[in-house]
């Protein structure tokens, strides 16, 4: 048994523990009126101390958040390393500036702006670069995605011979706005629910775009509509010029889905 005293005001005075029921007092930290112990462990960082808003009920949001954490380590590490003896590397690391610029420290000076809010810096920059603490790798690929770090196009030449160059601000946030979307939902929602109707979006949609002149016209209106694409764009601050009609509802609904399935 554990037995509290309580002062006119319901400030806990007096704790008196029995020893046979040892600790109960420090197991369970609610005390009267929900008044609570700080055992020093915040229970609530999950939902970002606010448990009557935000839930994790799967998980996933731990899980995404540690994910996102250590594919950005791993990619500052690499980029780290390589800028040792790519010049490339070390002149994109350059221009993303210093995180502490005017620290005396020489270590913490060293640190470049890996939070760099920039979008024409990642656009500028030739192998490696960093967006919102996203790292951001170049590639010659046809097309650009995000997972944990964003693999962005520097342009291409796609079957009909058209090059296209991804110099836009809105490519960068609207992959930054799929890495907010894995942070919250979790890998395994992302995975079904992102990454794979989007890739299935694109094919099915390049092929009936190479043959049909009308939808040369709705290409973009139709992949942008798409709610695992809406909800991107949302995220990131990205607008394309068109979207259907209720598709940013419909966007939210399906990212909610996401978050509690
Ligand atoms: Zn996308």
């Amino acid at each position: 048994m554990v037995k509290y005293v309580y002062d006119a005001w319901g400030v806990c005075t007096t704790v008196v523990i029995d020893e046979s029921a040892t600790d109960i007092a420090n197991l369970n930290p609610f005390r009267y009126r929900s008044y609570y112990l700080d055992t020093g462990l915040n229970l609530y960082a999950y939902c970002l101390n606010n448990p009557v808003m935000h839930l994790d009920e799967t998980g996933c949001f731990a899980k995404g958040l540690l994910f996102q954490f250590a594919v950005s380590a791993l990619c500052y590490v690499g980029f780290f390393i390589a800028a040792i003896w790519d010049k490339d590397v070390k002149s994109d690391m350059d221009k993303l500036g210093k995180l502490f610029g005017d620290s005396k420290n020489e270590f913490l000076s060293s640190i470049p702006n890996i939070i760099n809010t920039k979008e024409d810096i990642v656009l500028n920059s030739k192998k490696v670069s960093f967006y919102k603490g996203i790292p951001v790798v170049r590639t010659d690929f046809e097309g650009t995605f995000s997972f944990g770090a964003i693999v962005l196009s520097r342009g291409y030449t796609d079957d009909l011979n058209i090059f296209h160059v991804e110099s836009d601000p809105k490519v960068v946030k609207h992959e930054y706005g799929h890495n907010i979307q894995l942070m919250t939902i979790g890998l395994r929602n992302y995975i079904f629910g992102i990454a794979i109707p989007s890739v299935l979006a694109s094919v099915v949609l390049y092929e009936i775009y190479m043959n049909s002149s009308m939808l040369k016209k709705t290409y973009y209106k139709i992949y942008f509509s798409f709610p695992w694409e809406r909800s991107a764009d949302l995220f990131g601050g990205a607008t394309h010029p068109d979207y259907y009609k209720n598709s940013k509802e419909i966007s939210l609904i399906y990212y909610a889905l996401l978050l509690l399935i």
